[in-house]
């Protein structure tokens, strides 16, 4: 199954990317984690990358749609995949329509209030990536692989901001898009994620059948 995750910022697409992966064995892909791990690691496209992802700017949309291209070539595509952060602008959906057909568009609707809450309070593993939140864990460092948590750059209060201005301005529309094409579920997201969880299966579980 090709699933596409829509949601701003905050919403709480990594979190069910990471279930319906483990649930469903679909390989999940994260443009914010390709360019963060591109940063660390001072890449060309790290290097270009680093200014936008900090300011809460979108990279240019021809690099983006260029390491998502090339990623769904990967062999553990095949059995379905899960696009967590993109597309995030309507030229970035139509280059995906070029390149496969998608089987659904997830869009996990969450107020502002809630968002600013969820992503002031992040904490994100510098070993693996793993999200914490501050309000259910208290530890420093991950429990998956013992690396020391960190604030990211892009969590920071004012690139929040910002991202959830280009959030409505850029992403926003990819849902008109995507209602035109009757391929959009909404899915609240402003409960547990175990409960925003279970409306996820339901409606994967539908479509497979
Ligand atoms: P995320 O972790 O998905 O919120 O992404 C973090 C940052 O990476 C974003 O604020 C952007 O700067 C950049 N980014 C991730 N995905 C995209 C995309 N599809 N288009 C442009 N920029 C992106």
């Amino acid at each position: 199954m090709k699933i596409v995750l829509l949601g701003a910022p905050g919403a709480g697409k990594g979190s069910q990317a990471e279930l319906i992966s483990k649930e469903y064995g679909f390989t999940h892909i994260s443009t914010g984690d390709a360019f963060r791990s591109n940063i660390a690691r001072e890449t060309e496209i790290g290097k270009i990358a680093k200014d936008y992802v900090e300011k809460g700017l979108l990279v240019p949309d021809e690099i983006v749609v260029e390491i998502v291209k090339e990623r769904l070539t990967h062999d553990d595509c095949k059995k379905g995949f899960i696009l967590d952060g993109f597309p995030r602008t309507i030229p970035q959906a139509i280059a995906l329509d070029k390149i496969v057909k998608l089987d659904c568009v997830l869009n996990i609707k969450v107020d502002n209030e809630i968002v600013i809450d969820r992503i002031s309070g992040r904490r994100a593993c510098s070993g693996c990536n793993q999200i914490y939140h501050i309000s259910t864990y208290s530890k420093e460092t991950c429990d998956k692989c013992g690396g020391k948590l960190y604030i990211r750059n892009d969590d920071k209060k004012e690139t929040v901001l910002n991202r959830l201005e280009v959030y409505n301005e850029e992403t926003a529309p990819l849902i008109e898009y995507y209602k035109n094409k009757n391929i959009l579920f909404d899915v609240d997201g402003s409960n547990s994620i175990a409960k925003t969880f279970e409306r996820v299966k339901e409606i994967i579980g539908k479509l497979k059948i």
